[in-house]
């Protein structure tokens, strides 16, 4: 049976799906623990959006063997909303939170702890995963003649507001596909899958670093010298490069102007400069020893101090719990100096209270400071706690102090447009790791950190804290690492 699980992996990776189904599971990863973890908070968060909605049939407490008959005999009874339902047809199984009647038929909700729309909610784009598991849910319900003759559904967000999803529109300007098309396309592919008649490729992005074959998966790559390694390729260039260019040893050896073809080049979505970019990267993964280097001139603001600036979010709480940053004398880096801003609870009191503190430390440093942080979220997130706590600040002065010439993000100011990496990414990590920096965890990542701030919301254990603070110091650390680095080249 193919169910909306499925189809949501498939958006993500296809090469799920199949490993899913027909890898050797002794070569999964452990579990992981901030993925249990938002699974955890997920249910908990479902089970609290669900208690305040006027649910007339919960079937979430039935033996799965008996959910779909009361599914059935609920929508026959046509009860308004039916929570914790699983339907079947066909292949097909769904499990939707929700099925709400609809004038003759139902439509079908989720309830999610995400935001319902994809970035900035402000865009009103939709989440693809989403709408495909939506969609999925209204396939059946048509095929079960208990749809309301439309394609729409909704999604019940983290705020708890309701997201109409209408898998009738365009995905997008640019693409003027259906969010039913998309679904359909998924849906034909994960049945090649199943049925073993589609091959799939691993593909290094950054959802593998949450999956649970990502050890397996990085391994094949790199032992089949696969051309995802090379930093921004991804799945999709690869597919339509890999045909010409199998691996990134042909394309460190090739002459990119050899697929140039008028003012494009013979890959559809790739331009010249783009191939020229990961051709100079292929050089660099294919040549041992490589170095970074310099694309452009790169113009550093010297000021007396620097501070190297990274907070900690939960986006389940939907709180900044830590504004972090390491200052130090101008090129000195024996008296950089940590001073964290922790939230030691999770009501917004104390959020404002450290946002505030954090504000008025950098509104003080910005004056005798140059300060780096590592691309746009900290902009971002300052942003929407300015909207959250106008009496601190106000956007337009968050906008302001960003916009400053000693604010510098060295991810988009200066990596991603003046310096190559022999490196898989550009992340911090991995440039700061390239340059020899070490995190003093075993486990450093930002999803581990908010995994450590459940556990130390729930015991109060002052080791735990030490923890998040550690890691968030050596993030800093390592923005000046790379920092330093840069101005070597
Ligand atoms: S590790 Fe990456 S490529 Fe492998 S299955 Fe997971 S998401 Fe796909």
């Amino acid at each position: 049976m193919i169910s909306a699980t499925q189809i949501y992996d498939y958006v993500q990776c296809p090469h799920r799906v199949d490993l899913d189904l027909f890898g050797n599971l002794a070569l999964r990863d452990e579990p992981n623990a901030f993925v249990e973890l938002l699974w955890e908070q997920g249910v908990t968060h479902e089970n609290t959006l669900a208690s305040l909605l006027p649910i007339t049939t919960n079937l979430k407490d039935f033996p799965l063997a008996d959910r779909e008959q009361g599914t059935l005999a609920a929508m026959q009874r046509r009860d308004p909303l039916i929570y914790g339902g699983r339907l079947t047809s066909g292949d097909l199984v769904g499990e939707p939170d929700l099925l709400e009647l609809r004038g003759n038929g139902y439509i079908p909700g989720d309830i999610k702890s995400g935001s319902g729309f994809e970035g900035d909610e402000s865009d009103g784009k939709l989440k693809e995963h989403y709408a495909v598991q939506l969609a999925h849910y209204v396939l059946i319900l048509e095929q079960l003649d208990f749809g309301d003759g439309t394609h729409e559904a909704f999604v019940i967000d983290r705020a708890g507001d309701r997201v109409p999803y209408c898998l009738d529109d365009s995905k997008g300007v640019r693409t003027p596909e259906t969010w039913w098309d998309i679904y359909q396309q998924a849906l034909a592919e994960v049945r090649e899958i199943v049925q073993q008649t589609q091959q799939t490729l691993g593909a290094l992005s950054s959802v593998c670093k949450l999956c649970h074959w990502y050890s397996h998966c990085k391994a094949v790559l790199i032992a089949n010298d696969d051309l995802t390694l090379v930093a921004e390729l991804g799945r999709t260039k690869r597919d339509v490069m890999m045909h010409d260019v199998p691996n990134v040893a042909t394309l460190a050896v090739s002459d990119p102007t050899a697929f140039f073809n008028g003012k494009k080049t013979i890959f559809s979505g790739i331009g010249q400069d783009s191939l020229s970019k990961f051709h100079a990267r292929a050089q660099l993964l294919s040549t041992p020893g490589a170095s970074a280097y310099l694309t452009g001139v790169v113009n550093l603001p010297i000021a007396t101090k620097e501070v190297y600036f990274d907070i900690e979010a939960d986006p389940m709480r939907d709180i900044v719990y830590l504004h972090g940053f390491v200052e130090r004398l101008h090129g000195d880096a024996t008296t950089a100096r940590f001073n964290p801003f922790f939230a030691d609870g999770i009501e917004p009191l104390e959020e404002e209270a450290v946002f505030r503190k954090a504000w008025e430390y950098l509104v003080l440093r910005v004056q005798d400071s140059t300060i780096y942080y590592y691309s746009k979220y900290e902009r971002t997130a300052y942003r929407k706690l300015a909207e959250k706590y106008p009496t601190v600040c106000s956007v337009d002065e968050v906008n302001a102090l960003f916009a400053l010439p000693a604010m510098i993000d060295l991810y988009f100011d200066v990596v991603k447009k003046h310096t190559e990496w022999p490196t898989y990414d550009q992340s911090i990590k991995t440039l700061a790791q390239h340059l020899g920096f070490q995190w003093r965890d075993s486990n450093p990542s930002g999803a581990a950190s908010i995994e450590w701030y459940h556990q130390w919301i729930e015991s109060n254990d002052p080791a735990i804290k030490q923890r998040i603070l550690d890691y968030n110091e050596d993030d800093c650390l390592a923005t000046g690492i790379v920092v330093d680095g840069i101005k070597q080249l």
